[in-house]
């Protein structure tokens, strides 16, 4: 058989992957995908879907983010993925949590967003403890897609439209242009971006091992809450002020965290932290919790459930939701990078997202790689 040809091998069919292989198929690029996976199954498909741009660290990321979610609302419009939220509304329960509030919307990523009072809170939907807040942040620039089954979709989209050709249950062993060496046998490639998630101890682990990188493992949920709002944009709370680097690292976010300290010190050390979002079906996705190991265990202890479920009840009117489904996940960390692309030659990127924010940003990454490859 003769060996196939292209001009972009990328490796990874996650967010990441597709996002290379849209930004070059939009060049006029004829590219290959290869994923040994028989179907996506890592981060990209077990994340809340939820492209943030309020609340990511100021500069790049978030102009990424903003840049990100200009695509998304531009692809999924193209391939018919429904967009199942919009927006981001992110709870002070606490008088500190306000002040973070307030001071974010003195910075140039207020744009657009505003405060919203205790009493205006019903505007957004019922379901929530709103006189029991101190206040909330109302950010119009979130997008909320039900990545299970829009990374599929957005494959499928990508083989159909623009001819891009995938080949599922593929090992890569050799990526070095202009070939790769795979369990099926060879490719030819002009340029190639390796886009492994958080499998950075195979391909080029000699370069990614000056990273210092570590994976993150995640708790995750599916409720049933007795009543959700269709109007409900997305939900955070106080824990995700003090996490989240656009507010983080902000001044006022260090008195906040002096309290969450004192009253939430469990939740803090589990990394946990509330992100709600809405299903087509009446369910909610809630998380999460953070973890660090180079191999994070395959446990979920229910402990570090109850600490989400119990942010989750004090934003949420009600009794405890019911529990449909628990999963974990796992992406890529670094210390100090939320990102990075590593170049070991000319026709070559490693691009990894080492934070959870690649849903939020791979768009944007992506066409800075391919612009930059094809300058
Ligand atoms: C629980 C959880 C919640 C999250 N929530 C959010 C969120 O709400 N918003 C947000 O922006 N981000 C979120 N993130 C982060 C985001 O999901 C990740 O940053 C993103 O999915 C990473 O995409 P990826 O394509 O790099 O990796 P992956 O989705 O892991 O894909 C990598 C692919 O590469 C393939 N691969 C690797 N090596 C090889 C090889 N040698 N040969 C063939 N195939 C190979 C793997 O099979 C895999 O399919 C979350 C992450 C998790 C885990």
């Amino acid at each position: 058989m003769p060996i196939q040809s292209y001009d972009l091998a990328v490796v990874g069919a996650g967010i990441c992957g597709l996002a290379h292989a849209l930004a070059a198929v939009r060049r006029g690029k004829r590219a290959v995908v290869i994923d040994r996976d028989a179907q996506a199954n890592g981060a990209s498909v077990r994340n809340f879907g939820f492209v943030t741009v309020t609340g990511q660290q100021a500069g790049e990321c978030w102009r990424r983010a903003m840049r990100s979610r200009d695509v998304w609302i531009e692809i999924t419009a193209a391939a018919k993925i429904p967009i199942q939220q919009c927006g981001l509304l992110m709870i002070a329960r606490r008088p500190e949590a306000r002040a973070v509030i307030e001071a974010f919307l003195e910075t140039d990523m207020g744009v657009e967003c505003r405060l919203v009072e205790p009493a205006e809170l019903g505007e957004y939907g019922s379901g929530l403890r709103g006189g029991e807040f101190a206040g909330a942040l109302y950010s119009p620039h979130e997008a909320r897609v039900e990545s299970r089954e829009a990374i599929p979709q957005l494959a499928a989209y990508l083989a159909e439209r623009f001819d891009v050709t995938f080949m599922r249950q593929t090992t890569v062993h050799v990526a070095l242009p202009p070939r790769l060496e795979t369990s099926r046998g060879p490719v030819e490639a002009e340029t190639i971006v390796v886009c492994p998630g958080d499998d950075f101890t195979a391909l080029h682990a000699d370069r990614l091992a000056r990273y210092d990188l570590t994976r993150c493992k995640l708790h995750m949920m599916r409720v049933r809450p007795e009543r959700v709002d269709p109007l409900l944009p997305a939900i955070m709370s106080d824990l995700g002020l003090i996490r989240y680097l656009g507010y983080a690292e902000l001044p006022a976010a260090e008195t906040l965290r002096a309290r969450l300290e004192a009253e939430q010190h469990a939740h803090i050390d589990a990394g946990v932290h509330l992100i709600a979002v809405r299903s087509a079906d009446g369910t909610l996705v809630i998380g999460d919790s953070h973890h660090y190991a180079p191999t994070p265990d395959p446990f979920a202890p229910t402990a570090i459930d109850e600490l989400i479920l119990d942010e989750f009840v004090h934003v949420f009117a009600g009794p405890g939701p019911q529990v449909v489904e628990r999963w974990t996940g796992t992406y890529a960390s670094a210390p100090d990078r939320l990102m990075l692309v590593d170049r070991p030659c000319e026709a070559l990127r490693i691009v990894l997202i080492t934070s959870g924010a690649g849903a939020s940003t791979s768009f944007a990454i992506a066409e800075e790689v391919i612009a930059e490859l094809y300058a």
